[in-house]
């Protein structure tokens, strides 16, 4: 079975992390000091703040730009669950709009129709879904004309860049996860990007139990500090995560060229895309078939996402708005297809080969 994730961690991982583990300072210090500098410069940001996972960085970030009980955060109905689950944490309420039926990213012309119909809302969340960003020169005009705050949640899209400029730079803060399925991983982690050195210094109170000076307790905080040896499988890891994006990406222009199927939509190769996951569409709600056809072959595969969020069982007691046309259909229709950097061609060409036989 090709799998459709596998973390691609080695030799060097291991002795990074052992390294850590010799030194007998195991738990958050002086590394993750270094990692968050090297990650956020990197990306192009002043602060970096690592966390315990994408979840609570994104959590964090939200809290820490002032968002809270009864706010009103914009956001895409089409992301992992941990996207919404955040604006909730922080007692804000999530307000979904529909996505683009090309980029499965949030549609910006939904964006401008909310906030013009919602004045009252304070922030854009963005995903740059599936390693795609999002399309920032029209997101960034029209939140700067509203005068509301910017997140962008970057969990599937390390090193994606707009015009030369990487995602996770583009907001008032930005969310990454470590994850080991994402572009490059720490085991489980996170981290929070922004500019502003006032948002650095409330995120950096909150994960570390609202301490700046040793047991004075300025507000209520958490513990989500990276460790150490997270840190340093995080800094080997962000040295290879160029190669591997151009790997995700070599993968994906095998896929473009090679697969030919007239039931298939095919997702564009376009600059910047670090293909977190390779999704198609498999039209004429022919997808049930398709996946079985998979895996009698051996070929692994994913549903992101079967559900929008706002439909999930977890929020009927919201009574979120839960009709939204192109994420209703293309949530029938989407499969991921193994686009990992440690896939062989051999393997992406038997995987092309398996989907034009169907
Ligand atoms: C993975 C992911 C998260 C959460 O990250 P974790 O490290 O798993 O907590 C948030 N948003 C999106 C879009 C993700 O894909």
């Amino acid at each position: 079975m090709i799998s459709i994730a596998k973390p691609n961690v080695g030799a060097e991982e291991k002795e990074a992390v052992c390294k850590i583990i010799d030194s007998g300072m195991i738990a958050c210090g002086k590394v993750t000091e270094a990692f968050e500098e090297e990650f956020s410069s990197y990306i192009g940001t002043k602060h970096g703040i690592a966390t315990t996972s994408g979840t609570t960085a994104l959590e964090v970030a939200i809290k820490s730009l002032g968002i809270g009980k009864g706010d009103k955060v914009l956001t895409t109905a089409f992301s992992f669950i941990a996207t919404a689950n955040a604006i909730l944490y922080s007692g804000a309420i999530p307000v979904f709009v529909d996505i683009e039926e090309d980029s499965y990213n949030i549609d910006p012309d939904l964006i401008e129709e909310k906030l013009q119909e919602q004045p009252e809302i304070k922030a854009v969340l963005i995903v740059h879904l599936f390693g795609l960003p999002c399309r920032m020169d029209r997101i960034k005009e029209i939140v700067d004309r509203h005068h509301v705050m910017l997140i962008e949640d970057c969990a599937q899209a390390h090193g994606a860049f707009f015009q030369e400029k990487k995602v996770g730079s583009f907001g008032d803060a930005a969310a990454f996860s470590f994850y080991p399925t994402k572009n490059m991983t720490t085991g489980e982690g996170g981290i929070v990007l922004t500019n502003h050195d006032d948002v650095a210094k409330k995120a950096r109170l909150l994960i570390n139990h609202g301490m700046e000076i040793r047991y004075h307790h300025k507000e209520i905080g958490y513990n989500y500090r990276m460790t150490n040896m997270a840190a340093a499988m995080g800094q080997v890891q962000l040295s290879k995560l160029e190669r591997f994006n151009e790997r995700r990406r070599a993968n994906a222009d095998r896929y473009i060229c090679g697969i030919h199927n007239t039931k298939i939509i095919m997702p564009e190769m376009s600059e910047g895309h670090v293909f977190h996951q390779f999704t198609i569409r498999v039209k004429d709600g022919l997808r049930d078939r398709f996946t079985a056809f998979l895996e009698e072959n051996g070929v692994g595969y994913g549903v992101f996402y079967p559900l929008s969020m706002p439909e999930q069982e977890c929020y009927k007691q919201y009574g979120f708005e839960t009709h939204f046309p192109i994420v209703d259909c293309i949530k029938q229709e989407v499969v991921s297809i193994p686009v990992h950097p440690l896939l062989t061609d051999e393997e992406v060409d038997m995987i092309i080969s398996v989907i034009n036989r169907l």
